[in-house]
Formats: structure tokens, sequence, C-alpha cells
């Protein structure tokens, strides 16, 4: 497979896929999908700057692709105003080389990472609460994914109080140019920068930013064993 086929999935064109999108089609990719039901709200516009009030209304992936293939015209992006769900998740997925996780919903989360895992595709995690980012990649049957950290997703109430919190739109752009920066290594075959290793940024104060290792957990189900430390990216297909 040629690096000019590599295809992206970027599930998510809110505070996390809008900057990743927008910093992979400027780095050089050149297959993207975008996946978001959701159309475009005027509370986006503060977070999702590259949407503005004449776009209201309009699904986000279409108003998305058309900035993006404006502006990038070798960029390919593939729109779908779908949720990823039980039934399209494994088929989308499959498609694609590397996988953005820019949802903001702990089940879609548990559902991107279950099925990167049975497709042996590699991902990476994104999310913000607050002040807070955190970020994560994921390469099935060689490193933690997110059940060996978290095991389950957390309960409704817990959510719900997390998006009370709201997040902060410069912590969101961070996290997802670091994500698009971790499709970027992927599709140049480089070492991935957050393999085994989760990314904290904390913009309360004075901001700083954490990189902690994690390890697989014995018994999760993803197959990630604490004796193969190297990266393994799997075949392209
Ligand atoms: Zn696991």
């Amino acid at each position: 497979m040629t690096t000019k086929e590599f295809g992206i999935l970027i599930v998510g064109v809110g505070g996390l896929g809008v900057p990743a999108a927008w910093a992979l089609a400027r780095d050089g990719a050149r297959r993207l999908t975008i996946v978001d039901p959701d159309p475009i709200d005027l509370s986006n516009l503060a977070r999702q700057v590259i949407f503005t009030t004449h776009d209201i209304g309009t699904p986000k992936v279409v108003a998305a692709a058309r900035w993006l293939t404006t502006r990038f015209p070798d960029c390919t992006v593939e729109p779908h105003a779908i949720a990823l769900d039980f039934s399209n998740a494994l088929r989308l997925i499959a498609l694609h080389d590397f996988v953005i996780d820019a949802t903001d919903s702990p089940v879609a989360k548990f559902l991107i990472n279950d099925t990167c895992i049975a497709a042996r595709k590699p991902f990476v995690y994104g999310g913000v609460i607050g002040m807070t980012g955190q970020a994560m990649s994921v390469i099935p049957g060689a490193t933690a994914c997110l059940r060996c950290i978290f095991e389950d997703a957390p309960d409704e109430t817990e959510v719900a109080s997390c998006r009370e919190a709201g997040i902060l739109g410069p912590v969101a752009g961070a996290i997802g140019a670091m994500q698009a920066s971790e499709a970027m290594r992927a599709l140049r075959a480089e070492k991935l920068e957050l393999y085994g290793k989760i990314l904290t940024y904390d913009a309360a104060g004075v901001a700083r930013v954490r990189i902690r290792p994690v390890s697989p957990r014995p018994g999760c189900g993803c197959g990630a064993s604490r004796s193969r430390p190297s990266q393994t990216l799997p075949d392209a297909p």
C-alpha cells in the first residue's frame, strides 16, 4: 500500500475532530473519512473554528468536507452524517488504516476501542473534560487499551456531570492536534509518540503536560501483553 492510499477515519467532528482533520489535511494526509451525525449549532462555533453562522443547520461532516477540500484539494474527504454504532463500526473501521477517536461519548469510545481491537487497527483515543485533556495511542495486541485502564464505561450520571463541566477550546485543539500527529506518524510508518503512554494536558493554573506509561491489564480481553514492549504496527492490508 502506498502512502497516498493510507486512510484515516475520524469519528466525531467537534472540538477534537475539527483541529485533527485540519492538521491532517494540511500535513499531507490524502484520504480522510469523517463521521458525525450532528448538524452545526450556534454553540459549536466557539470551538469548531472552521464553521461560521452560515453553516448552522448543515451536517458537520458536509461543511467540514467542503472547507477542507476547498483549501486542500489533494485531500479526499468522505463525509458520513451518521453515528458510529454497532451496525456500522466494524465495516467503517476495517476500511481504514488508522482511527481517531474524537467523540465525547464513553459508549462511542468503548465501541471504537473494542472494534479496533477486533479489526486490529491502531487508533488514538482523545478526551477533554473542562480544562483537562488526555490522549493515548493503542496498538491492538501490543499496548494497553481503554479497557486496560478504565475497564468499563462510566455510568450516565458521571458522564452528564462531565458534560456540564464543558470543555475549553484550546485544550481540545491541542489534543486534536496531538491525535493528528499520531495519525501522521502511523501514515509515515514512524513510531507513535503515545504508544503505551497516556498524555494529560492540564490547562488549569500553570499549564502542565504529563506523560505516564500505561501497561496492559492482565485479564483484559484485548490480548496485549506486558512482555511485548516493542511497537508492532499491523501490516497494511
Ligand atoms: Zn486491554
